[in-house]
């Protein structure tokens, strides 16, 4: 039988009503012959709240790693036994099984291990014996036989990765919102939902804040070829009338009917800016400077030198996660003790506002567009970075939320706006927001 693979985020779980409808929705699925794996988070914000007791004990002291995902996994553990349990209560034949029990393989780098091999021969095993296999999601075990976890948001990693080693026929990532808008909808609230979405513009809006996808399950599905859905586990059930369910296809070449110039806006307020003025310009710094981050394992977001020709100093910025500031400040320390009249300064008051689009680097006008946006509304541009398919704009935390819906509205992304046009060198004009 055709296996598909479900998976039901933290709000999808978060009390044992919402279990008991989600596991009405999987028992759907399995009616229509299929056979089904549940992957599930831990209810609600159990995962937040289990980090502030471990905060709670540890004070200002960093906490053990392994201990955190001793801690962490047991989230996910409850709301498996749980939905395995709303299950039978379904008449459903279900058993939920640890990361360890569907293996799940990683290395030992506890709170963000990578999955070295997944070998889901007890779930084959569990389905053929007709039962749905619940499966917790964000964690798995290592060499030495100790827990370890995905990162946060790692059940879209568990889903996707159990999809391509039991090569399913579907992934679904239910959460709550029906598919990947043009803009988080909580930020713009006429965002519009799109059909379809590439693995590479996914990839850029989920490195680029958006929090819907986790980006290394993204990374994982382009690697591995594993087309999903996004749709919300609080849509009407097939029983209520819902057997259309609205949802965005994650795909690796977007139909052309869909394609666009921009894709959507994305916001991510956890970042931090560290700038080192007046380093010296010549050969070998930015190599000793970034070889001590990549020591220490700290992935580095944007970097932006500036330094006139002829110039002998330069200004190196750079932004990180906000949880690597500590960390990345030490760092900085430590490099510029060769480098005398360096100086460091630091703001955390940032936040890093981009557009994404298959076409922002083959259009022009695109850049011009969202610098207009913000200077409209008197909100100051504090650093530009981009890339093949993104602009980004570093701007004051508090103006984030602004920034986002005016760069949204100015490129007619909303639902029953008018895409506003952009020029193609040598083509016609493209629409900036068309489907
Ligand atoms: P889950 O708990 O199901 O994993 P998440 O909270 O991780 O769900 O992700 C869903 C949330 O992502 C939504 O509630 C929404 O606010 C947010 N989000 C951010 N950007 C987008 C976007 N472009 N499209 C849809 N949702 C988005
Ligand atoms: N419960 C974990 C987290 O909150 C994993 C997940 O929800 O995907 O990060
Ligand atoms: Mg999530």
């Amino acid at each position: 039988m055709a296996i598909v693979v479900q998976k039901y985020g933290g709000t999808s779980v978060a009390s044992t009503e919402r279990i008991l409808r989600a596991a009405r929705r999987v028992a759907w699925k399995r009616s229509q012959g299929y056979d089904v794996v549940v992957v599930v988070s831990a209810m609600g914000d159990t995962t937040d709240s289990l980090i502030a007791l471990a905060e709670a004990i540890n004070g200002d002291a960093h906490p053990s790693p392994r201990e955190m995902d001793m801690l962490m996994a047991t989230g996910e553990q409850v709301s498996a036994a749980l939905m395995a349990m709303a299950l039978q209560r379904l008449g459903v034949p279900a058993v939920s099984l640890t990361g360890f029990q569907a293996g799940f393989f990683t290395d030992d780098t506890h709170r963000a291990a990578r999955i070295l091999d997944v070998k889901p021969d007890r779930v084959r095993k569990e389905l053929e014996a007709g039962r749905v296999v619940v499966v917790t999601g964000f964690q798995g075990i290592d060499a030495a036989g100790d827990l370890t976890t995905l990162g946060r948001g790692g059940s879209d990693l568990t889903a996707i990765a159990l999809a391509a080693a039991l090569d399913a026929e579907a992934c679904q990532i239910y959460t709550d919102v029906d598919g990947i808008y043009t803009a988080d909808p909580r930020i713009v609230p006429n965002a519009r939902r799109l059909e379809e979405i590439s693995y590479e513009e996914l990839l850029e809006m989920s490195s680029s804040g958006a929090q819907v996808m986790q980006l290394r399950s993204v990374e994982f599905a382009r690697q591995y070829g594993v087309e999903f859905e996004v749709l919300s586990s609080l849509s009407p059930l097939p029983d209520e009338g819902g057997t259309e369910e609205k949802k965005t296809k994650v795909v690796a070449r977007v139909n052309p009917q869909f394609q666009r110039v921009v894709t959507g806006v994305a916001v991510n307020s956890k970042v931090a800016r560290i700038t080192l003025l007046e380093v010296p310009d010549r050969p070998g710094i930015a190599a000793k400077l970034f070889s001590a981050f990549a020591r220490n394992k700290i992935v580095i977001d944007d970097i932006v030198q500036s330094g006139g020709p002829g110039a002998t100093q330069a200004d190196i910025s750079l932004t990180v996660a906000k949880d690597d500031l500590d960390v990345s400040l030490d760092i900085c320390r430590e490099v510029m003790q060769e480098w005398p009249g360096t100086q460091l300064v630091y703001d955390v008051d940032v936040a890093k506002v981009s557009i994404v689009g298959s076409g922002v680097a083959s259009n022009y006008g695109v850049a011009a567009t969202m610098f207009t946006a913000l200077a409209e509304r008197g909100i100051n541009i504090e650093m530009i970075t981009g890339s093949e398919i993104s602009i980004s704009c570093l701007v004051r935390a508090s103006r984030a939320a602004e920034a986002v819906q005016a760069i949204h509205e100015k490129f007619g992304l909303g639902d029953g706006d008018q895409p506003v046009a952009i020029g193609t060198r040598g083509g016609e004009d493209a629409k900036a927001g068309q489907k």
